[in-house]
């Protein structure tokens, strides 16, 4: 991602100078995601559909030791954190309740203390989390970790959905590709270099759809991939202005929870199957659906285990909290770091589709947060955007179209300066729109215990109370 003055002077361009930086930057991202060890996992991936169980156990178990060694030996946190715990017995999964459970908080602002002192900090990647909690985290990765990460998406993903890197695809994430209050076509760029072109999110309504159809036309885009809340208003406002359907061969969707109508949507759209993909910036642990819109689990990238709130593994069908422990990411070990997603294992473990790995369902948490604008635009993936490293948590609240209170409950070295530069972040993605920041000593949390990015009041009255309390005014 560009940031910051990058970000700026990207901004400032015209359009053909934009997609000339953004196939510059491909060019510079395939050094980092598709060197050689990429090449080399793909290739030992490829095969997976014959591989025996006791072979992946085998390699998870190993991967698992390894990760778990290279904490307790060089990563200052763990080092102090395991300090009576017997993470020599960790063998298998089956052992992983020896080991403490690692909390969003205890890895929030304390980052560099995960970083492996084997490495050198200067050499990693470093991603953002979106922070469905309302705070960003840093998580810092290796090239040689990327290039696995990406050979897992390509075999596991991409090809699972008959797609691959190589066709002409379309992206509709949270990248903000052109602001928010620019409201001037085009509302995409298109990376050359990848044949990728890049949806904005934030500019879908009924008179822009057969404008981003044409584009897809014209680049001969044959892949989705995105946000399914993103992708679902297009198709659902493209069906809505009567446009004839694109067909394409995929969509793979993730980043949000993908409701039924959603799916059904986006596939008479684009005359296709949609699949719905798991994962996290943390990168801790990922899932796929298949042809059968089963979520099987990516052996590779990571553990799951599903947890009751006393800590103990729940059986099948019993929905818990998703605890994941990344197998690939060496430079900066998360080991049970609690996700804030729930879902269950299923009952029913055989599938059609002939992938013998683990089924998830009844996955949930991520629930779709998005504004209204006052033209009925739905803005999504708010947290997305930067974060103060004052600000100790913040949420949207939205009483009206075109409104809302930004709650930011300050942190260490917090002035008001660094809320308006929140909005001002909001603001330039969403455009028209108002808000009004309110400092409380603590954002109110769901029934469900949870903090949500954005809480639209219209579709939870019953926590208007507890907002007319915190904002001091009637709602
Ligand atoms: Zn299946």
């Amino acid at each position: 991602m560009i940031y910051d003055w990058k970000m700026e002077l990207y901004w400032r361009m015209p359009v053909r100078l934009q997609e000339a930086a953004l196939s510059i930057y491909a060019r510079q991202l395939e050094k980092i995601y598709y060197g050689p060890v990429y090449k080399k996992w793909k290739d030992l991936l490829k095969g997976w559909r014959n591989w025996s169980p006791s072979f992946i156990e085998e390699w998870k178990h190993e991967q698992l030791r390894y990760i778990v060694e290279i904490a307790a030996n060089h990563v200052p946190y763990y080092r102090h954190r395991f300090g009576d715990v017997q993470w020599r017995d960790v063998c298998s999964e089956n052992d992983l309740q020896l080991l403490p459970l690692l909390e969003k908080q205890s890895l929030r602002g304390n980052e560099d203390s995960f970083i492996a002192d084997t490495v050198d900090p200067k050499s990693l990647r470093v991603e953002k989390t979106s922070g469905t909690t309302g705070t960003s985290l840093r998580i810092h990765m290796s090239s040689s970790m990327l290039q696995q990460y990406w050979a897992i998406t390509e075999v596991f993903v991409r090809n699972v959905a008959g797609v691959s890197h190589e066709m002409p695809r379309v992206a509709m994430g949270s990248r903000p590709i052109k602001r928010g209050d620019d409201i001037n076509p085009p509302h995409w760029r298109y990376n050359r270099r990848w044949r990728q072109l890049y949806f904005s999110s934030y500019h879908i309504s009924r008179e822009t759809a057969s404008d981003y159809i044409k584009a897809m036309r014209r680049y001969e885009c044959q892949w989705m991939v995105g946000f399914g809340s993103a992708i679902a208003a297009l198709a659902d406002n493209a069906l809505d202005a009567g446009l004839e359907p694109y067909p394409l061969k995929a969509v793979i969707v993730s980043g949000d929870t993908l409701l039924p109508n959603m799916r059904r949507s986006i596939e008479k759209f684009f005359q296709c199957k949609c699949y719905n993909q798991y994962g996290q910036t943390e990168n801790t642990v990922m899932a796929m659906e298949c042809e059968y819109e089963r979520m099987h689990i990516i052996p590779m990238s990571g553990i799951i285990e599903i947890l009751r709130e006393d800590g103990s593994p729940c059986s099948a069908g019993e929905v818990g909290e998703v605890v994941g422990t990344s197998l690939l990411n060496d430079s900066m070990p998360l080991i049970r770091y609690r996700i804030g997603d729930y879902a269950a294992w299923a009952e029913e473990r055989h599938c059609l589709c002939g992938n013998p790995n683990p089924i998830i369902t009844k996955l949930e948490g991520r629930v779709d947060d998005y504004l209204i604008t006052e033209d009925g635009r739905k803005i999504g993936r708010l947290a997305a955007f930067r974060r103060s490293q004052t600000i100790h948590s913040a949420q949207l609240v939205q009483d009206s179209p075109g409104h809302a209170y930004l709650l930011v409950r300050p942190g260490e070295g917090y002035r008001p300066l660094h809320a308006a530069v929140v909005c001002e972040d909001i603001l330039e993605r969403v455009g028209r729109f108002k808000l009004d920041v309110v400092e409380v000593p603590e954002i109110p949390k769901t029934r469900q215990g949870k903090t949500v990015t954005v809480i639209r009041l219209n579709d939870r009255p019953e926590m208007k109370e507890v907002y007319e309390k915190v904002i001091r005014k009637p709602l």
